[in-house]
Formats: structure tokens, C-alpha cells, sequence
């Protein structure tokens, strides 16, 4: 006798997304949280006028050393890349989704009739550790303001990701808040770096070795770093606020001038700073403590220099990308109300024979916008009954035989003892709409 196949598991760190009804040993958040999640995100994207894209999962490995930086975390350790078998093409899964949409943008030359405002949503793979919150294949929603340069855009999308936040229930200050900075221009950061590399050199003792290594070449990431040993020196660090000029402060100020009069509660973090190179002038974080360490939900800010720096013409660029797994477990860890998904009626069928006649008052029903679930396999009526209340739905319809006799089905209310009423069969439209969600 042949042996049992062996169960071949996900691979680490990439995870299934399943309905609540599935009991599962870790606690990521269940398919229904995701799918009210998506819906509200479109309705929001919608009302400030963003439009949806999407690019490929995987792109030229060029793309993301050039458009990331060769000297940061995901381009140094965290990106899966491989050759192409069949040609020998250097490949990545992506990372992040900017630098993927700003080639799109550059390759179709698609600003050509003016500025863009967008959205993308999809897995993203990092080779991080995995643990709560950081996984290898994770989901990010990434929202980008394309081709404008003032600071409204800035404001806008950072009010657009709070404007997220309450149609999902989250409260700002409480469960989410703001942190901001600006990055100020090259010149400017130039002037810090030098500034930056002086203080490290003199405390090059106090650095671990990945600061050691990144002196020279990416002094700013220093600030960056998680490891604990080095805060102060972090701390004692000279800031770039201090070397930002006129313009770059108007900028600021601007942006902040609007979130002031929104009246959102922010916080200037002089060392916040992003993982990626290509970022100047605005930058924010939207961060929560519930999360331990992984909490950042969302984050973002200007990349003036990227469509260039990819190739394009000069183009301001403006956006962020938010961690939709992090969200989740953010919203579920703080137990906020989601709305069902049950269905409006669940249909009972202890009759085969009448399937047939069944199927065209379900289908009428779902013309006219109820949701209904039908029971498959047969089974007892009290087996059927008892699905039926376990599908959370509001009503029970009884396609039994006495009913279907009198051209008429059972309807049987499952959230209060009203007793069972019928409707006809001969005028589904005109009933309909008692079983529908408000
Ligand atoms: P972190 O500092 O936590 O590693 P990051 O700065 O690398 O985050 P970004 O590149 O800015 O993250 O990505 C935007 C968002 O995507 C993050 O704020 C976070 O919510 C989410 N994210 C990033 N990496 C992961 C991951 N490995 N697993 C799950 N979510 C992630
Ligand atoms: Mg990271």
C-alpha cells in the first residue's frame, strides 16, 4: 500500500485569510473583517476622488535598489529576489508598492494629461522575521497623489487616512495618532548628514555593527534603527529640523496649518524618519500603542525625486502605504463592531422535489437585492433549522411541502418568537423588501 501523502503547510510567514467560522490557532483577522475593511476603504477612496490601479507582484530587482536605495533594510535583507529560469531575468516580489506604480506612471507616461490621484491594494513579501504584525507575505493598502507639489495634497491624504479611521470606528488621539516630520529638501539633508556623521564618528564606539556599516553610507538610517543600546546616541544626535531653510519650513508649516484648523492632534517627531530613501520634505507615521512593537499602521510622506530618479521627468509625488493586516488586528484586538455579513434568509428545503420551484423564488429574491443561503445536502427539518440559526441570518424561509401546495412559502422570523406567516409565491417582488438589511 502507497503511503499517505504528508500535508504540505503555507510557507512561513504567509498567511491564510478565512472566514470566522474557521477556528484557527493563531488570531488573524477573519475574511469578513476584510471585507468590510475593502468596502469601506473604496467608499472612502471615492469621496476624495482617488482612482484604483494595479501593477505586477513582481518586478525588475533593479527597480527597487534604485528606487529604495541600495543601503536600507528591505533592499539589504528583507526582498525575496531570484533569476528567471528561463532568461535569466533578476527578479523581485515586491516590497512595497511605490516604486512599482511610479514605473507604470513613467513607462505609460501617464501624467502626461495632468496630475493622478491613486490607490493599490495587495500582498507585499518581506523576508522580515515573522511574529504579531510582521509577516513575510503582508497586504498594504498604498495611496499616492501624483504631480502635485504644495502642501494641500500632503494634508489631504493624511486627512484622508483619519477620515479611514472613523468610518472603521478607530478613535484619533486614542487608538491611533499622528506623528510628522519633514525631511527637508537634499541640500538641506546634505548639510545634516555631514553634521550626522561627525556626531557618530565620535561616538563610533556606541554604534552596533550594522551602525557601524551604515556611517558612511546611510548615516541617516542610524536614526532608524530598533536596537535599544543606541538610542542615546540616537537621542544625542544633531536634527535635521535645525538645518531645514525658509521653504522647506513654509511647506511645513503649511501642511500643519491645515491639520491644525481640521483639528487634528499630531505630534512633530524631529526623528522620525522612513524606511526607504526616497522620501523629502513631509513625512508621517500613523502609529498605535496596542500593537507592541509593530506600531505603525500607516505610513508615508513626499518623494519629489523618484520619478527621476526611475527614469521619469521631475514630478512631485506624494503618498502612503498602510499595513492592512496591523489594522485589522488592531480593530479586532480593540473588539469594535463590525458589521454582519450573515446572510438576510436562510432557505430550508426537506423536500427534494421541490428544488426545482425553490431555486426560482431564491433567484427572484436575489434580483430584488436579499441575500439568501441555501441549504445544501437535505437533512431533517430540525437540522436544517438549527443551520439556519447558526448562519446568523434574520429569517428562515420554509419551502415544505403543505406550503409549496398552497403556492406559498414559510416565513419564520429567527430573532423573535413571532409565530411562522406565509408569503405567495405568485408575488416574490412585492415581499422582498421586508427581508432585506435596512
Ligand atoms: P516597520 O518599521 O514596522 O518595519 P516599515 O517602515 O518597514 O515598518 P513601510 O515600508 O513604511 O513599513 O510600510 C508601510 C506599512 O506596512 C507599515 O506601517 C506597516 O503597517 C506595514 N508593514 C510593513 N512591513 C510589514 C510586515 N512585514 N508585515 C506586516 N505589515 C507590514
Ligand atoms: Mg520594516
Amino acid at each position: 500500500m502507497s503511503e499517505k501523502p504528508k500535508i504540505l503547510p503555507a510557507v512561513k510567514g504567509m498567511n491564510d485569510i478565512l472566514p470566522s467560522s474557521v477556528t484557527r490557532k493563531d488570531k488573524l483577522p477573519s475574511s469578513e473583517l476584510w471585507s468590510w475593511f475593502e468596502t469601506t476603504l473604496r467608499g472612502v477612496m471615492q469621496r476624495y476622488g482617488y482612482q484604483y490601479m494595479l501593477t505586477p507582484v513582481v518586478e525588475p530587482t533593479a527597480l527597487f535598489v534604485r528606487g529604495l536605495g541600495e543601503v536600507t533594510d528591505i533592499v539589504e535583507k528583507e526582498m525575496y529576489s531570484f533569476t528567471d529560469s528561463m532568461n535569466g531575468d533578476k527578479l523581485t516580489l515586491r516590497p512595497e508598492a511605490t516604486a512599482g506604480i511610479v514605473r507604470a506612471m513613467v513607462e505609460h507616461n501617464a501624467l502626461y494629461n495632468g496630475p493622478l490621484r491613486l490607490w493599490t491594494m495587495g500582498p507585499m513579501f518581506r523576508h522580515e522575521r515573522p511574529q504579531k504584525g510582521r509577516y513575510r507575505q503582508f497586504n498594504q493598502l498604498d495611496v499616492e497623489a501624483l504631480g502635485f507639489a504644495g502642501p494641500d495634497v500632503d494634508a489631504e491624504i493624511i486627512l484622508m487616512a483619519r477620515r479611514l479611521w472613523k468610518e472603521l470606528g478607530l478613535v484619533e488621539g486614542e487608538h491611533v495618532r499622528l506623528e510628522l516630520n519633514s525631511l527637508g529638501q537634499p541640500p538641506e539633508r546634505a548639510a545634516h548628514r555631514a553634521a550626522l556623521i561627525a556626531h557618530f564618528e565620535a561616538n563610533a564606539d556606541k554604534l552596533d555593527e550594522d551602525g557601524r556599516k551604515r556611517l558612511h553610507s546611510n548615516p541617516l538610517r542610524i536614526l532608524d534603527s530598533k536596537n535599544p543600546a543606541m538610542q542615546p546616541v540616537i537621542e544625542a544626535a544633531p536634527k535635521l529640523m535645525d538645518f531645514l531653510g525658509e521653504e522647506t519650513l513654509a511647506h511645513f508649516n503649511a501642511v500643519r496649518a491645515i491639520l491644525d484648523a481640521a483639528g487634528l492632534e499630531y505630534r512633530v517627531n524631529t526623528r522620525l524618519v522612513r524606511g526607504m530613501d526616497y522620501y523629502n520634505l513631509t513625512v508621517f507615521e500613523w502609529v498605535t500603542d496596542q500593537l507592541g512593537s509593530q506600531g505603525t499602521v500607516c505610513g508615508g510622506g513626499r518623494y519629489d525625486g523618484l520619478f527621476e530618479q526611475l527614469g521619469g521627468k521631475p514630478t512631485p509625488a506624494v503618498g502612503f502605504g498602510l499595513g492592512i493586516e496591523r489594522l485589522l488586528l488592531l480593530i479586532d484586538e480593540l473588539g469594535l463592531p463590525v458589521p454582519s455579513s450573515a446572510p438576510d434568509a436562510y432557505a430550508i428545503l426537506p423536500d427534494a422535489s421541490a428544488l426545482p420551484q425553490a431555486f426560482g423564488v431564491l433567484e427572484a429574491l436575489r434580483a430584488a437585492g436579499v441575500s439568501v443561503q441555501m441549504h445544501a445536502g437535505g437533512g431533517s427539518f430540525k437540522s436544517q433549522f438549527k443551520k439556519a440559526d447558526a448562519s446568523g441570518a434574520r429569517f428562515a424561509l420554509v419551502f415544505g411541502g403543505d406550503e409549496l401546495a398552497r403556492g406559498e412559502v414559510g416565513l419564520k422570523s429567527l430573532r423573535d418568537g413571532t409565530e411562522q406567516a406565509s408569503r405567495s409565491l405568485a408575488s416574490v417582488a412585492d415581499w422582498a423588501a421586508e427581508l432585506r438589511t435596512a
